[in-house]
């Protein structure tokens, strides 16, 4: 640019109102003004009993839209409202060019914020913007975030069985696929840990059902591991999920149990509610921990972080309000050496599988990723879902998060009747307590 041009076009902006000189740059950029001119929620069971939220986010240009997962199993209706008749009102007509802003924005928007409804509504207008902004850019979303950190992304396998012979030969079977990481439980959640029905000391009315008993817990799974390494040695790296089934010092003597059997990672030994018990763990052993599957606040996982208490951050992408939380607590793992472990499998969804995809692959943080597959209708009805092949995590590698969804498919897969709420299943203790999940 000649000089003269230069102190014209600035005397020109100084002269412009404020919504002009954005039209202006925006006009040097090559891109016009983009507004959002309304949303559509899409609710679908992807031709399973799955419970899907999705949103899109339509834009002033031509074909130009965004899709973000706003999934919740256990609130499902109360998220679609949330979107439908609070969040789409108030979008009409902002920039979604704005990612940062339009977040912050539509955080405080709702006055009280964070929790689970809150943030999946957040989560699918953030993925929408991301899509939206990729789209725009010609480009995947990772080259946004800074482009590729690794070659791709590597997953860990879900292994198991109903004793430790058949969970080791799961085991096999996963490291046969590829997998170096595989996660090995007996049976459910607490697997290992519970009193067969009617069996035990029981009250004289009330419940007999399984019953959650800590310590025949904490005496089993390192039995479990000690079996599994006898099998498969110790090169295959290998993970264990306590869901948050134990309380204080049980969660710290399985830590200590567990050292010999030189784990990838715990995965959330302990509640929500006593996370201060994560440093009693860190004084007596060095077993890793993965924590905050159930986290809905990307602060509850801020001090664990900046204390060195933890090992992986272990958020849905969806349940922290989406890539844009996410990904700053990625950097925050960067600086304290702590590694991201991404919450996917179970219930969730492919939009939210490659929105945890985008941040792994760019992010020096990135410690590993959870598998999950999906059936033949989900990819029929959702072009360009991620793959996993030997082990690794592939996008499709098209602008934006990567993938579609098919309405016409998606109407054809309308979400089953919820009964019961469609609450998470409760666990139960001998004498009928509640046992945290
Ligand atoms: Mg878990």
């Amino acid at each position: 640019m000649k000089r003269r041009d230069f102190l014209s076009g600035a005397a020109a902006a100084a002269a412009m109102p404020a919504a002009a000189q954005q039209q202006a740059e925006r006009k040097l950029a090559g891109l016009p003004p983009l507004k959002i001119t309304g949303i559509k929620v899409i609710p679908t069971s992807g031709g399973r009993r799955y419970r899907w939220i999705f949103l899109k986010v339509l834009t002033s240009e031509p074909g130009l839209y965004g899709i973000g997962s706003a999934s919740n199993h256990f609130q499902t209706h109360a998220v679609i409202t949330a979107l439908e008749k609070h969040l789409g009102p108030w979008l009409i007509g902002r920039d979604p060019m704005r990612i940062e802003d339009l977040w912050q924005a539509a955080h405080v928007r709702t006055y009280w914020r964070n929790g689970p409804v809150n943030n999946n509504v957040l989560s699918g207008l953030d993925m929408a913007l991301w899509d939206i902004k990729g789209k725009r850019a010609g480009m995947p979303v990772y080259e946004l975030l800074g482009g590729k950190a690794r070659d791709a992304v590597p997953c860990y396998d879900h292994a198991g069985g109903k004793d430790k012979e058949s969970a080791a030969e799961s085991v096999q079977k996963s490291l046969e696929k590829g997998f170096r990481h595989v996660r090995v439980q007996l049976g459910n959640y607490g697997g290992g840990g519970f009193v067969p029905p009617k069996e035990g000391s029981r009250p004289e009315t009330g419940w007999d059902g399984p019953a959650f008993d800590e310590e025949i817990y904490v005496d089993t799974i390192p039995k479990l591991f000690d079996h599994v390494r006898q099998k498969v040695g110790f090169g295959p790296k290998l993970l264990h999920d306590v869901h948050s089934h134990l309380s204080g010092i049980n969660a710290v003597e399985l830590a200590r149990r567990m050292q010999p059997y030189q784990m990838f990672f715990m995965e959330d030994i302990l509640p929500p509610e006593h996370l201060q018990w994560y440093r009693q763990i860190r004084s007596i052993c060095t077993t890793p921990q993965a924590v905050g599957e159930v986290f809905s606040h990307p602060l509850e996982v801020t001090p664990l972080v900046s204390e060195r208490l933890i090992d992986f951050i272990r958020c849905r992408v969806s349940a922290m309000g989406g890539i844009t939380p996410v990904k700053k607590l990625a950097t925050l793992g960067e600086f304290f050496g702590v590694r991201t472990a991404f919450q996917e499998g179970g219930e969730n969804d492919p939009i939210n599988q490659l929105a945890a995809y985008h941040v792994d692959i760019s992010s020096t943080a990135f410690g590993i990723q959870e598998e999950n597959a999906f059936p033949p209708s989900v990819h029929e009805m959702m072009p360009g879902c991620a793959g996993i092949r030997k082990g690794y995590l592939y996008c499709s590698e098209k602008p934006g998060l990567g993938i579609d969804i098919n309405e016409q498919i998606a109407a054809k897969y309308p979400i089953d009747v919820i009964t019961g709420g469609g609450a998470y299943p409760t666990d139960r203790a001998m004498d009928g307590s509640v046992v945290k999940p």
